[in-house]
């Protein structure tokens, strides 16, 4: 039975954006355990303080959850004044509790290893279920160092690496899509399938978060973890079960074949970008160096693109191409699977557009690309049909069934160490072309589809 949880990290924007409002809805469905809640942050503020501020940031980003509900919430929760990279601080924070706590890391990643290395220096913590923020670690090394400090100390099984896009119901549907039918696991490889798009457009800009994003970028952000554990869902063999290592054994194994490009494999394979000043809809967005907080000289991409490979016998030689971008045209978030065409046509006119299988997420939309006769000259012509489905939103967001997960202590939906270092083995390497200007960085406007580009 958990006892305490505690976010550090509570006055940050994860915090009021995500966290609060996925308690709010676990309380709404009464799955909120009861305990003792407490924010750390490194500001001086009474408990009054605190709870009027992430009131107000609660009604700011999630007007639609009931406000009594959103008061309750808020009036448990106890603030502490700290900073959490001192041993003293942290061990007069949790060195009080007795029974089981949870401790959430809602912190920049550059403190993560101090944290990490004071957590697993005192004794209460041990028992303790630790959650850690994307993205884990830089780069492959601090990703290693990151693990061996939760291996001194913590079983694999109180750790929860959060990626919370295996909360969301798509990401899920893939899986029972996939394995749950008998339609599409026997089209579910090279045969039959010419390239996978795994996309996560944007339009919203940097929106005043350039302390994180400036110093992490698109490719860090995103592709390391998001879109390669969309990867994962859609590459991954199928498991034995759906537990807690069969998933993530199947996940790991997706990870180990993606070819690791060589160096001129990335300056053909990978494309990065950076909005300039445009406009989307009504708004009209400054260019990215001009944002408050922002260092031009980083070369921080707001867009980045990957091409990559998994080498094994079901995927060999299909091109799965990720992206994501900032400040474009429209908001596009979809897994595209694209069918190869018919080995032969035997009707007379027309071209048949591709087979197509797209797995939208956010709103949640399944749809099926199907080529029919045409109805002016129903022999002779085909034309393209489309079969879809539409999801109403998730009860719990994904946030919410993540942090259901640690309360129950269950790891199935978080990332596996092993997970996380050879998602680093595959983003470094372009990572460090990348900071060595191996491939120039493109611009495009704001309220554009991206930079130009052939890939
Ligand atoms: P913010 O910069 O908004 O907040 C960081 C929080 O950490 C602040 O409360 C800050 O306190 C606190 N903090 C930093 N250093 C210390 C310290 N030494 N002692 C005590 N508190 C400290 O970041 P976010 O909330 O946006 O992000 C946090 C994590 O969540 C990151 O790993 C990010 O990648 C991840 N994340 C964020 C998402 C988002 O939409 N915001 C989405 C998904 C993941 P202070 O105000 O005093 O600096």
């Amino acid at each position: 039975m958990l006892e305490r949880f505690i976010i550090l990290g509570a006055t940050g924007d994860l915090t009021a954006r995500y966290l609060l409002p996925a308690l709010v809805e676990l309380r709404q469905q009464g799955l909120l355990p009861d305990g003792i809640w407490i924010g750390v942050g490194r500001e001086a503020m009474t408990n009054e303080e605190f709870r009027k501020s992430l009131a107000n940031r609660l009604a700011e980003h999630r007007p639609d959850l009931p406000e009594a509900t959103r008061e309750e919430v808020v009036s448990w929760l106890e603030y502490r004044q700290a900073d959490v990279t001192n041993h003293h601080d942290l061990q007069a924070i949790i060195g009080q509790a007795t029974g089981q706590s949870a401790v959430y890391l809602a912190l920049p990643p550059a403190v993560h290893e101090p944290v990490l290395k004071t957590l697993a220096s005192i004794p209460m913590c041990q028992h303790s279920r630790i959650v850690i923020e994307k993205p884990f670690g830089q780069d492959l090394a601090s990703a290693k160092r990151l693990n061996g400090i939760i291996r001194s100390a913590f079983a694999e099984s109180t750790v929860f690496r959060m990626d919370h896009f295996l909360g969301m119901q798509t990401v899920q549907n893939i899986l029972g899509l996939r394995f749950g039918n008998r339609v599409f696991e026997y089209l579910w490889n090279r045969e039959h399938i010419e390239r996978v798009e795994i996309v996560w457009d944007e339009t919203v800009a940097l929106e005043g978060r350039a302390g994180y994003y400036d110093a992490t970028g698109a490719l860090r952000d995103m592709v390391q973890n998001h879109l390669l554990q969309l990867l994962c869902v859609v590459a991954m063999e199928v498991p034995v079960s759906l537990d807690e290592r069969d998933f993530r054994d199947r996940k790991v194994d997706v990870l180990r074949a993606v070819r690791r490009l060589t160096p001129e494999e990335i300056v053909t394979n990978t494309t990065r970008g950076r909005y300039t000043a445009g406009q989307i809809g009504e708004r009209r967005v400054p260019s990215y160096v001009e944002e408050e907080g922002v260092d031009p000289g980083r070369g921080t991409e707001t867009f980045a693109q990957v091409r990559l490979f998994v080498d094994n016998w079901r995927w060999a030689g299909v091109p799965f191409v990720l992206r994501t971008g900032k400040a474009l045209a429209r908001d596009r978030h979809e897994v595209m699977v694209v069918f190869r065409p018919v080995p032969h046509l035997a009707f007379s006119q027309g071209h048949p557009r591709p087979n197509y299988l797209r797995l939208r997420l956010n709103p949640d939309r399944v749809e099926l690309g199907l080529n029919l006769n045409g109805l002016s000259a129903p022999l002779d012509q085909l034309d393209q049909a489309k079969l879809a489905a539409d999801f109403p939103p998730q009860e719990l967001s994904a946030y919410a069934r993540l942090l259901l997960d640690v309360f129950e202590g269950n790891a199935v939906l978080s990332i596996r160490g092993d997970e996380a270092e050879e998602s680093w083995r595959i983003v470094e390497p372009i990572q460090r072309a990348w900071a060595e200007g191996a491939v120039p960085l493109l611009e495009y406007p704001a309220g554009s589809t991206g930079p130009d580009f052939k890939q």
